[in-house]
């Protein structure tokens, strides 16, 4: 298809080296940016361009979310009196065995739908499951297809005190793998759930699986103090310390949360170069602390943005994310100048992109780079004087701006709405799957649900 679209805003935050340019549009071409530039410059070499947004939008590359759990997708808000530990133990181990392929698509159309409506284009997810006779992780791929929707996918496995053996397990990782390699927008890694819940079997024919062929790992590192203690205990090391010596580190490695790393662990994730998805709302929800964000940058670190699971976030709003990261770092730190608007927004994009070794291909409106754009919506009351495009998008937008939203140059968004799936039917799908997991799972004393 020769139809070239031209997306242009009063405000387009490149997050690339042009940075933030005034009355400009971003040239579409197919799935491609072909030209980032003043508008009228671009208007006048392609007068037969659809176009999109408009002089007062803001146009921005999509969110990169950095971390996410598709697996829970149909339990939100639920079992908020817990800290981690406690959580996983009262509400994602009753549920695990119970998540289906069926319930994986259709969890992943709800977050999904709910993501990509606050301006999300890429989503690195951890799906954790118990492994079935059918593979349970490919509905993930399914419905991110749908929804045209980029993903990183991986399989949270653990192993440590639960039936099974590792076969099922790497199978599971093998199923989505091919599910992956058959997708028009997912790229698959080695899920790793964390380093206390595998035995060393399952660790060892992970980082085999990684570094043998080829792929990224996703692991949650060092979220809470008891799981740096924990591995003291059992390994005589720090989690990071122990996924620097036994080989995880060999492969392009994005760990989420990292908030009670010390200065040993930071110096060695710096060394390896570990990305880092940083969940500022789940981590106060679930009350775990604040991450050392600045000290990891300060350090070279890759730190991006993650809305976290469905479950601890609760919500799937990048947005709220974007916002609450600075506001912690601030908080924190008791200074203004701890992280500034445009700190969070690279974050959010190139940082994130980085994170995940994607920064070649998205992250940022450049020309080459897949067309994952964000349009803000200038004429909400919201944002009619932009005094600073910066703030306007981290401290003052919110998921009503999101206007229209591409990835890989097609429409997911229009008008505020997701076009790609039945939004309506995906809710009432979902409703009969999420009883049906909280009764299974054994879930009356947290969900009416299940009464
Ligand atoms: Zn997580």
């Amino acid at each position: 298809m020769s139809q070239k679209t031209l997306v242009r805003g009063g405000h387009v935050l490149t997050a690339g080296p042009a940075g933030a340019l005034g009355d400009a549009a971003v040239l579409v071409s197919g799935a491609v940016i072909e030209a980032v530039g003043p508008y009228a410059e671009l208007k006048a070499a392609h007068p037969d361009a659809r176009e999109l947004g408009g002089p007062h939008d803001l146009v921005l590359p999509g969110f990169v979310n950095t971390h996410g759990h598709f697996s829970e997708g149909l339990i939100t808000g639920i079992a908020e009196q817990y800290t981690l530990w406690e959580w996983i133990h009262a509400l994602i181990n009753p549920v695990r065995p119970h998540l289906t392929y069926k319930s994986a698509y259709v969890g992943t159309l709800l977050a999904g739908v709910q993501m990509l409506r606050s301006g999300i284009t890429t989503a690195n997810d951890m799906f954790v499951c118990d492994p079935l006779p059918q593979p349970v992780t490919p509905g993930v791929v399914a419905a991110l297809d749908e929804l045209n929707l980029r993903g990183v996918v991986s399989f949270g496995a653990g192993d440590l005190g639960l039936p099974g053996g590792i076969a099922p397990r790497l199978d599971e990782h093998a199923a989505l793998r091919e599910a992956a390699a058959a997708s028009r927008l997912s790229t698959f890694r080695v899920g790793i759930g964390a380093v206390g819940g595998q035995t060393e079997e399952l660790f060892a024919a992970s980082v085999e699986l990684a570094v043998g062929g080829g792929f990224g790992v996703h692991i949650h590192l060092q979220e809470i103090r008891e799981e740096v203690t924990a591995a003291f205990q059992r390994f005589g090391r720090s989690p990071v310390a122990h996924c620097a010596r036994e080989g995880p580190f060999g492969a392009p490695t994005l760990a989420a949360h990292c908030v009670w790393v010390d200065r040993n662990d930071r110096e060695l994730m710096a060394l390896h170069r570990v990305g880092v998805a940083h969940n500022p709302v789940a981590n106060m929800i679930l009350a775990s602390g604040a991450a050392p964000v600045m000290e990891m940058r300060a350090l070279g670190i890759d730190v991006g943005i993650g809305v976290d699971g469905a479950a601890s976030n609760d919500s799937q709003d990048f947005l709220q994310a974007l916002k609450s990261a600075a506001m912690l770092a601030r908080v924190t730190h008791l200074q203004a100048t701890a992280m500034t608007a445009f700190e969070a927004f690279e974050m959010a994009t190139i940082g994130g992109a980085r994170a995940l070794r994607m920064d070649d291909r998205i992250g940022s409106l450049e020309v080459g780079k897949a067309a994952d754009i964000v349009v803000l919506d200038g004429s909400s009351p919201t944002l009619a004087n932009v005094h600073d495009p910066y703030q306007a998008v981290v401290w003052v937008a919110g998921s009503r701006e999101v206007k229209d939203v591409l990835v890989d140059g097609r429409p997911s968004v229009v008008d505020g709405e997701v076009v790609t799936v039945d939004v309506a039917e995906v809710v009432a799908r979902s409703r009969p799957l999420a009883r049906d997991l909280v009764r299974k799972a054994g879930l009356p004393h947290l969900s009416e649900l299940a009464r």
